[in-house]
């Protein structure tokens, strides 16, 4: 049997008429461009953050990006965050003409090591961004308390409403951040029918700028107080998100009872790995990563026996080609150079079977006991 990574077509099977009828009202309105569909959203991811404004923009690449602008970071600034991250976290700081600067990971969430994180610390240091890798919060508090003079932007792509216990509060992926972003890409959690992406904040001042760079700099038509963007949320896609959301948590649950499915069927095998869940976290798992030995040989044999699989991430960021201007060897970052030959995703979306949890447990012990 095979089992693909992502079974989108099962999820939209569950919720057809919901969708459907969602962008048919739009449709019919011929209301494409903002409007109540963008701003009934915001209002309700805003209040699932736990923040006290949400702005829709294109994608959660520019959500980074328009976070960036809204601090002020630009050339001669330089914004820390991890080498282990998809590329749109570190291509968001050059192309706001800044530099990456990268600290290594912690060795068992994968996520920014704070410590790392203040060593990196310099006098052009003006933001830093940690990312929420794999649907896990990075330790907020802890990266708050390291760089305490820095705003923090959350890249939340793969975490949104995942939850962290800071003193004895939860707090939702975002909210604490100066300004959180999330990613509405196909295979996020939430996912659009297309791109979309959303900032969050507790601040009037950065909402406010938020939302006049995603028009073009300008806080009334035509009249431009600085030069911002086209990064709208499209009206089509906030109804189809507006239409999921209410699913969103069923949806985590469900990646999380496939995660422990897998963590009891592979707690006898000694060179397998299972994901590092910081106590304090509740994870939404995007992704659900093993670290193994001969990584790639694994790769191959569940290719061959048509499971879904995947690298993220093969190559860290400090070693993309793009990046050599930037001068870092390889073995400046150990942690995440380990990880990146070590780990490999399985299949976690939510609607699998456990005929197919089974067939990808067998296909995995199949690999360690040959
Ligand atoms: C998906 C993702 C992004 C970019 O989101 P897009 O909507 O594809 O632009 C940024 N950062 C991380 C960590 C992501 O996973």
């Amino acid at each position: 049997m095979a089992v693909p990574l992502l079974d989108l077509r099962a999820q939209h099977e569950g919720i057809r008429d919901e969708v459907v009828a969602a962008m048919l009202a739009v449709v019919e309105r011929q209301g494409f461009i903002l409007g109540d569909p963008v701003a009934a959203l915001e209002e309700s991811v805003a209040r699932l953050s736990n923040t006290k404004h949400a702005i829709g923009c294109a994608n959660g690449t520019d959500a980074i990006l328009l976070a960036l602008r809204a601090l002020d970071v630009g050339r001669g600034d330089e914004v820390i965050t991890t080498p282990f991250t998809f590329f749109a976290t570190a291509g968001a700081i050059h192309n706001v003409g800044a530099t990456p600067v990268f600290a290594d990971i912690d060795a068992d969430t994968f996520n920014l090591s704070p410590q790392a994180a203040a060593s990196a610390l310099t006098a052009r240091s003006k933001a830093v961004i940690p990312v929420d890798l794999f649907g896990q919060m990075a330790p907020i508090d802890a990266v708050a308390a390291a760089l305490p003079a820095l705003p923090i932007i959350e890249d939340a792509a793969q975490a949104i409403g995942a939850r962290r216990r800071i003193g004895d509060a939860w707090v939702r992926a975002g909210e604490n951040a100066t300004i959180g972003t999330f990613s509405f890409f196909p295979s996020k959690n939430l996912g659009g029918y297309g791109d979309g992406g959303m900032m969050v904040t507790q601040r009037d001042d950065l909402a406010e700028r938020l939302r006049r760079l995603r028009v073009h700099g300008g806080s009334r038509t035509y009249f431009h107080e600085e030069v911002g963007y086209n990064s709208r949320l499209d009206a089509l896609q906030a109804a189809v998100l507006a239409a999921k959301l209410p699913h969103l948590e069923d949806w985590s649950a469900a990646r999380r009872r496939n995660a422990a499915y897998y963590n009891d069927a592979f707690a006898d095998l000694a060179d397998v790995r299972p994901p590092v869940i910081d106590e304090r976290n509740e994870s939404i798992y995007n992704q659900y990563t093993l670290r193994v030995p001969r990584r790639d040989a694994l790769l191959e044999h569940l290719k061959a026996r048509q499971i879904g699989a995947a690298i993220y991430y093969p190559l860290p960021l400090h070693l993309q080609p793009c990046f050599s201007y930037l001068g870092y060897a390889e073995g400046a970052f150990p942690m995440a150079e380990a990880a990146a030959k070590q780990v490999i995703s399985l299949p976690v979306f939510p609607e699998l079977t456990t005929a197919q949890l089974d067939e990808v447990v067998e296909s995995v012990r199949s690999f360690f006991q040959q």
